[in-house]
């Protein structure tokens, strides 16, 4: 039997593809798919940004996933191999929040996380006889280990910065927040139980990888304390360098911090959301401390490691000068990185059923729904004076004369951020969001 995997490419506003040459968005959901499939299934992994789909490939069965800024394109690409005769199965993120839209494209859906129903899914192909639907009653323990299929994925596709030999391997090390954040999806999807896999498995992903430059690409690596300073502790041995995402409350200790910084990790996500504190309240992220925000960066960048601030506009607590006052922010601070989004109501969440029901989401083609893009009406500004400032200000921070200023006084290795921040300014003239980026194909 042979299986096609497709991650659908991202489409700008007016439905062009976005294709890249290389890129830094690593289809690892694929690849691990494809580590739980029995081993006599032929598999081919398409990462359409960076590859491109035969319609008429000989399969028996086309398999896709994506984000709701990637669906759009894969209903597209489902109807497509459907009208062909081809079997399609989807699932992922907005399949499994969206049931209802999906099946219409699919032959079958799997809703929620793969483990414990893919293999049934697999043998439902062989033997021609799939369900509607595939839904487990209980979100999956991570006890047993998946070798992810690092194997059936073209490398020199994916950005290497010229300092490490290998490429940034995403890893799962840990599911589920027990968080309430409103405009989240990933808690709908994981659900609110903290689900960690054991130290020994995530150690023998480690090693099959074959890559010493790794991203713990968990919601949140330190969510049980105990538990991570284990995890510290085990790879510290191991001499990876390794980015994650902190909670910003990580101020409050730094002695977590340092066992980070002595395992070899060089940078940290940390998802500040917005500097004004109301806008912390008004979508269920109270427990971010504004107040702390200095104190974090100062204690991250004083480990040697480069904090990577998120930060999302468009709260109904966002004025026009919200752009300006982050700005000055992350100068105080000496942010060296960050990544900017627009407040996104994605399909399935609390924020969007809150937006819906005031009647203000003015957009629902998914393929806008890629975290850059205005698609609701924002309380203080038009959706388009939010796209322009968002822009402008995004440029600002990624202006020459800034990165020169910030690469001058840096106290952390340099070599990555000026990386991200080059690729960043090329992504922001296209208006491309730059963390699912990369080197734009002709
Ligand atoms: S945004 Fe982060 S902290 Fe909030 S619910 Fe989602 S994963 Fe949890």
């Amino acid at each position: 039997m042979k299986l096609l995997f497709i991650q659908p490419a991202q489409m700008f506003r007016d439905g062009r593809l976005i294709k890249f040459k290389q890129t830094i968005s690593y289809p690892i959901g694929l690849v691990t798919l494809a580590g739980l499939t029995p081993p006599d299934v032929d598999i081919v992994i398409v990462n359409e940004s960076v590859d491109e789909i035969d319609l008429d490939m000989d399969v028996d069965a086309v398999c896709i996933t994506g984000y709701s800024s990637q669906i759009t394109r894969g209903y597209q690409l489902a109807d497509a191999f459907r009208q062909r005769g081809v079997t399609v199965v989807m699932g992922g993120i907005h399949v499994s929040l969206n049931p209802d839209e999906a099946e219409q494209h699919a032959d079958a859906i799997l809703i929620g996380e793969a483990e414990g129903l893919w293999p049934t899914m697999v043998a439902d192909i062989r033997a021609n006889r799939l369900k509607k639907r595939y839904k487990l009653a209980h979100f999956p323990e991570m006890s047993s280990p998946v070798l992810p299929r690092y194997d059936l994925v073209d490398r020199a596709k994916y950005i290497q910065p010229p300092s490490v030999k290998s490429n940034l391997i995403p890893i799962q090390t840990a599911r589920g927040c027990p968080h309430h954040c409103d405009f989240c999806s990933v808690v709908q999807f994981l659900g609110r139980k903290f689900r960690m896999k054991p130290i020994s498995h995530v150690l023998k992903e480690i090693e099959a990888c074959g890559s010493d430059y790794l991203f713990f690409s968990d919601d949140n690596v330190i969510g049980n304390f105990d538990h991570a300073r284990e995890f510290f502790k085990a790879i510290t041995p191991l001499n990876v360098k390794w980015m994650g995402q902190f909670p910003s409350t990580i101020g409050r200790h730094p002695e977590l911090i340092d066992m980070a910084a002595k395992s070899g990790c060089f940078l940290l996500f940390i998802g500040f959301e917005t500097i004004v504190t109301e806008s912390l309240h008004e979508v269920g992220k109270s427990f971010n401390q504004r107040q702390n925000y200095h104190e974090v960066i100062r204690r991250i960048l004083d480990a040697g490691i480069t904090p990577f601030g998120s930060f999302a506009f468009g709260f109904d607590h966002d004025d026009p000068e919200v752009f300006d006052r982050t700005l000055a922010f992350t100068e105080e601070t000496h942010l060296p990185l960050v990544s900017w989004f627009i407040l996104t109501p994605l399909p399935g969440t609390v924020l969007y059923r809150r937006l819906s029901e005031q009647g203000r989401i003015i957009d629902r083609n998914w393929h806008n729904y890629d975290l850059s893009r205005a698609v609701f009406r924002p309380a203080q500004m038009t959706p388009e004076e939010l796209e322009e400032r968002y822009w402008k200000a995004f440029g600002d921070f990624y202006s020459l004369p800034k990165i020169a200023k910030r690469v001058r006084s840096a106290t952390t290795d340099t070599t990555i951020q000026t990386m991200y921040a080059m690729l960043s300014r090329s992504m922001i003239a296209h208006r491309i969001n730059p963390l699912s980026g990369g080197v734009l194909a002709k």
